[in-house]
């Protein structure tokens, strides 16, 4: 067998059409949603990852930007920009780039964002909403981007024995939250793995449909997976590769070339989960303006 591509790029650009027409709708009613970025410090990949994010809120019709702080930036300073951009009615979202310099406390940071405005889905309000079933919070854009995926691909989790390979609060955790619920998209029997789990792959070769957001570069590798399954491979990671000009290359989590001849549908590394994120940053934001006018 040989899996077909699920195209993550092809589907964001659906939702992304989504939004902007959406944006459009809400303009005409004098609302032009908001987007405010902020960035501490000069991490390259983060100042990467901002900059995307900013072209494809603009691109959908939204305002707003990404406000640069210096890395030395003091906690009390972040809070009181957080408190203003609260206050500014012209601002529906706030995201701040994650990770920031270790002398600032993340979970502090997070709490600060009014819930209304938590676009990216970590404030403990809204991870309780996601958990509890209730529609009018924010979900964690990654997880949300791979339930996206899964229904305009077309496959079905109801029944289906799923299992997610890593807990962390922004993918692995989420992720499950939304397949137990009991709608579209959910209604899976779920398994999380994680780094103490006992035989991995007794569990991954068990699942109609494979989750992986380890952060483990290709661990995943065909032997693992059953034979017909759909695999997700949320995994980002820069590899060595002598091959290429800059020296590295993107991968997975999931070994592309042996999962491939053993899965029916597989999403690809890049260009898979990595576009659904942006896309449901963007729809997270125009929820966050409509909820300002109905
Ligand atoms: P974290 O490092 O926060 O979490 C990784 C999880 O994987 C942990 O729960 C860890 O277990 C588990 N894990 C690690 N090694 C193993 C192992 N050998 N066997 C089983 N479980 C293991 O990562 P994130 O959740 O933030 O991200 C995961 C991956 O997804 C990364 O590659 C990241 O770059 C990518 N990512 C991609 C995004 C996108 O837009 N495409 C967005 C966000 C992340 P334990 O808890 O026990 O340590």
């Amino acid at each position: 067998m040989r899996a077909e591509l699920i195209d993550g790029k092809a589907i964001a650009a659906d939702v992304r059409a989504d939004v902007a027409r959406e944006v459009a709708a809400l303009r005409a009613r004098g609302v032009v949603p908001g987007l405010m970025v902020v960035l501490v410090g000069e991490d390259i990949a983060s100042a990467t990852y901002v900059g995307a994010k900013e072209k494809a809120s603009r691109e959908a019709g939204m305002t707003g930007g990404t406000i640069r702080l210096p890395a030395d930036t003091t906690q009390a300073a972040l809070l009181t920009l957080i408190e203003q951009l609260n206050g500014n009615p012209a601002v529906h979202g706030i995201l701040v780039q994650m990770p920031l310099p270790t002398h600032i406390d993340p979970d502090t940071v997070i709490r600060h964002i009014r819930s209304d405005k938590d676009v990216d889905g970590f404030h403990p309000e809204n991870v309780g909403k996601l958990l509890i079933g209730h529609t009018d919070g924010f979900v964690s854009c990654t997880p949300a981007g791979v339930i996206e995926l899964l229904l305009r691909s077309g496959v079905d989790t109801r029944g289906a024995e799923v299992v997610v390979v890593g807990r962390s609060n922004i993918v692995g955790k989420p992720m499950a939250a939304l397949l137990v619920q009991a709608r579209a998209g959910g209604d899976a029997t779920v398994t999380i793995c994680h780094s103490r789990t006992k035989d991995l792959a007794s569990h991954t070769r068990r699942a109609d449909i494979l989750i992986v957001a380890a952060g483990r570069a290709e661990m995943i590798t065909g032997d693992m997976i059953k034979p017909g399954a759909v695999v997700i491979d949320v995994g980002m990671n820069s590899v060595p590769d002598a091959t290429r000009a800059n020296g590295s290359r993107l991968c997975g989590d999931v070994h592309f070339a042996s999962a491939v001849e053993v899965a029916s549908r597989i999403t690809p590394v890049p260009g898979g989960v990595g576009p659904m994120t942006i896309a449901m940053l963007l729809r997270n934001t125009v929820r966050a303006a409509q909820r300002t006018v109905s």
